[in-house]
């Protein structure tokens, strides 16, 4: 369905800690808007009360989606603008918002996404792991034997891993984590942007060493960097581009077998073998 341009619902990030973070246009959007939907209003109270923003609240936290859901179609229905907050961060990122998004896709009114604060992102900049390529995982299975099953599933994956996590969690999940993934380069970011923002970079065995570890706090790690056997499948599919490029089939094993430091000779025979198939 195509946008009707009658009304716009924002998804408007709010700072993780420091208030200075927020932006200009996150404040306009907030004063400008006819409701604000907040995960829960007494919480953005404070932050709309520091820049004295006015604006009508409605809650659309995880227990009310439907309903809430149902109610922010019928503002926009009326042309009234509506801005989506979560508690920090942006909505929808281990936060509300992902019904109402798709809800509002449908009927074919207009999203804007106000940019901002990201804990996810602050934590993983300032790491000292590799950016390139990551996945932001959010929360683990609060039950550890669920935990594990994910962190089983992600061990293979060869890129930074990103979660959160909840401070009574946290040394249970980092020893999980040091049990399932193995001892790899990691970070923990506590309290980000506040005053006690802090970065314990080290790896997952010496991170199992902290204690006490208080506040909000996000936990990166290094994907798998073993490295990965190659199928003689591949390595006969290698051998088979050099031979179409012009080399000798003995020549193409010689490559092949020296790139992989494998045995040049059951790569040859197993080039034979499947050439007399
Ligand atoms: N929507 C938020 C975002 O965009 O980052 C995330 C909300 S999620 C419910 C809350 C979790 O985010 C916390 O348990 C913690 O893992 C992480 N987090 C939020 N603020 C943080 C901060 N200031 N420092 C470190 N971690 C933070």
């Amino acid at each position: 369905m195509e946008p009707n341009n009658k009304a716009t619902l924002f998804l408007v990030a709010t700072p993780i800690g420091n208030l200075n973070e927020v932006s200009g246009r996150c404040l306009e959007v907030l004063r400008n808007v006819s409701v604000i939907a907040c995960e829960d209003t007494r919480n953005s109270q404070k932050l709309l009360s520091h820049f004295d923003i006015h604006t009508r609240t409605i809650t659309y936290h995880n227990f009310n989606e439907r309903q809430s859901s149902k109610g922010i179609l019928s503002l926009l229905e009326k042309g009234e603008d509506v801005a989506l907050i979560s508690d920090a961060g942006y909505p929808l990122i281990s936060d509300p918002g992902y019904l109402l998004v798709n809800e509002v896709i449908d009927a074919g009114y207009k999203i804007v996404t106000v940019s901002g604060p990201n804990a996810a992102l602050n934590a993983l900049v300032a790491s000292g792991l590799p950016t390139n390529h990551y996945l932001f995982y959010g929360f683990l299975n609060a039950k550890q034997s669920q935990a594990k099953k994910e962190l089983e599933s992600l061990k293979g994956f060869p890129y930074t891993l990103i979660f959160y996590e909840a401070p009574h969690r946290i040394e249970k999940t980092l020893k999980l984590m040091y049990e399932v993934l193995g001892d790899r380069k990691a970070c923990l970011a506590r309290e980000l942007t506040k005053l006690h923002e802090e970065y314990h970079r080290g790896t997952l065995k010496e991170l199992c060493g902290l204690h006490d570890l208080k506040g909000e706090m996000v936990v990166i790690v290094e994907g798998d960097t073993s490295e990965k056997e190659v199928s003689m499948e591949d390595l006969l599919k290698e051998m088979d581009l050099l031979i179409e490029e012009g080399q000798r089939a003995k020549d193409a094993a010689k490559t092949v077998s020296e790139k992989y430091e494998v045995s040049k000779n059951q790569l040859y025979q197993a080039y034979l073998k499947e050439g007399n198939k």
